[in-house]
């Protein structure tokens, strides 16, 4: 066990201390986890989908409190830290209705029947990044919770609180001792705990590819079950006939939302050549309208990056001599500012339109034709995002299926909706989260044969 200070990204000045745990209390957990999970789904269906929802209840009763938290740890602005807590609300009673549906089949055979039973996998371990601690917690927990299985948690080392304070609630709401637990500490000890032990038979990681593909080189040694949220390189594809206005006014928060922190944000635009000038015209207005600041006051839209570190990497992206086009603003003085930026022009091969930045940095290309906006937008090795505008519905389908992501929006910036499903193509992930299917991967189908001969 060590102590760990979590800093206010907004001032650098400490907000509290939490404990992290070692491998032995990992260990501890994984044990309460296996015995609470016999109990857990054994739980009728009925009375397991009215505890999610009390837990619901829990967690809407305290909107306020982990939207205060989510500012003071982690810098998000009030209205969104708001809203994400109550999205851990709607996605706890979005899987609250899985309990009474998980049903199988019948299958009519030679001499017989075989039926089907989904059952849970057991013991979940659930590894969550820093930059959405709240909502990305629920869309593992809740549906794994949903299908009889327990979780074992364990936050980014950076932003611990939320969820620290989701498991007191659950607790609080009346889940039982050990079908929900949380545990702070260190990626490479806790985390690595939880995808080396035996006993979890699921590993829900989000984080970036690098650690991502550790985890599942982890996972194989026990042909465990993983599924993997990774990183993004996202394109906003703008064609000569879309409402430029629109998306020229969206196209600030389609990638500096969370400070650019965002593994969805669209951090490459596009912008058909015939209109290019116009779409810079009408964007630099946008960006420099972005109200950047203090994240505990209402209306602030951007607040700092997560830490000083995070702050220099993303400043490697923006040199002295880098092509910044306009800039929006950011605070002087303590806290980890970084000024909305955009670059243009940018060659293909500069590392800020090649890596994931998680920054609130953005480069704007120009492209010819649909052929070649969409040949631009595939040339990543990642899959996650991405909006495309236009007035022409033909070609919106015909880019959409083209463009080789797993969630894309259409004339809107944003593409997450937890009713549906979410998760990459390519170096961006492996499986879904969210929408109807989410409790599939939470459980094995069993197929069982009885004889009527
Ligand atoms: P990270 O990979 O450094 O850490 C993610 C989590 O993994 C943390 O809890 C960390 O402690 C843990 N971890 C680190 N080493 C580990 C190990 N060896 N074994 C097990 N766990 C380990 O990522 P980050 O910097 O916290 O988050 C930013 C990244 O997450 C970005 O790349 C972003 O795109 C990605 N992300 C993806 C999604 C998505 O849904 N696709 C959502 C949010 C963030």
């Amino acid at each position: 066990m060590s102590d760990f200070t979590v800093l206010n990204p907004a001032t650098g000045r400490p907000v509290t201390t939490v404990t992290e745990a070692g491998a032995e209390a990992a260990d501890a957990a994984v044990a309460r986890a296996v015995a609470a999970q016999r109990g857990w789904s054994a739980v009728a269906p009925a009375d397991r989908a009215a505890l999610l929802r009390r837990f619901a209840a829990a967690v809407d009763a305290h909107i306020g409190e982990l939207a205060d938290l989510e500012v003071a740890g982690a810098g998000h602005p009030i209205g969104q830290a708001r809203w994400e807590a109550g999205h851990v609300r709607d996605v706890l009673l979005y899987y609250s209705a899985t309990p009474e549906r998980l049903i199988g089949k019948q299958i009519p055979v030679s001499g017989g029947l075989n039926v089907t039973f989904h059952e849970p996998v057991g013991v979940v371990g659930l590894i969550v990044p820093w930059n959405f601690p709240m909502p990305i917690f629920a869309w593992g927990m809740a549906p794994a919770l949903a299908s009889g299985n327990t979780v074992v948690a364990k936050p980014a080392e950076l932003t611990p609180l939320t969820a620290v304070r989701i498991g007191e609630l659950a607790l609080e709401a009346g889940l039982p001792d050990g079908v929900l637990q949380v545990l702070p500490g260190k990626g490479s000890v806790v985390g690595q705990r939880l995808v080396d032990h035996p006993d979890v038979r699921k590993i829900v990681f989000t984080g970036s590819t690098e650690v991502g593909r550790q985890v599942m080189a982890g996972c194989a040694r026990h042909i465990k079950r993983v599924t993997l949220e990774l990183g993004g390189k996202s394109a906003n594809i703008v064609f000569e006939d879309a409402d430029l206005e629109r998306a020229a006014a969206t196209a600030p928060y389609a990638v500096f939302d969370n400070a650019g922190q965002d593994c969805c944000a669209r951090s490459r635009i596009l912008v058909q050549r015939s209109v290019l000038d116009r779409f810079m015209e009408l964007f630099e207005p946008a960006v420099k309208k972005v109200v950047v600041g203090d994240p505990a006051v209402p209306g602030t839209e951007m607040g700092p990056l997560i830490s000083a570190a995070h702050r220099s990497r993303v400043a490697s992206y923006v040199p002295d001599d880098a092509p910044v086009a306009f800039r929006g603003s950011a605070p002087d003085g303590p806290g980890f500012w970084f000024p909305p930026t955009v670059l243009a022009p940018v060659g293909a091969s500069h590392p800020a339109y090649t890596e994931e930045v998680f920054g609130p940095v953005v480069t704007v290309t120009p492209f010819d034709d649909e052929a070649d906006g969409v040949a631009i937008a595939n040339d990543t090795p990642y899959g996650l995002s991405g909006s495309i505008w236009t007035s022409d519905v033909g070609r919106a389908v015909r880019v959409a299926r083209a463009v080789q992501s797993g969630n894309l929006s259409v004339n809107s910036h944003s593409s997450v909706r937890y009713a549906a499903p979410f998760g990459g193509f390519k170096q961006s992930g492996l499986g879904r989260e969210l929408g109807p299917d989410a409790p599939d991967a939470f459980t094995e189908t069993k197929n069982v044969f009885i004889a009527t001969e």
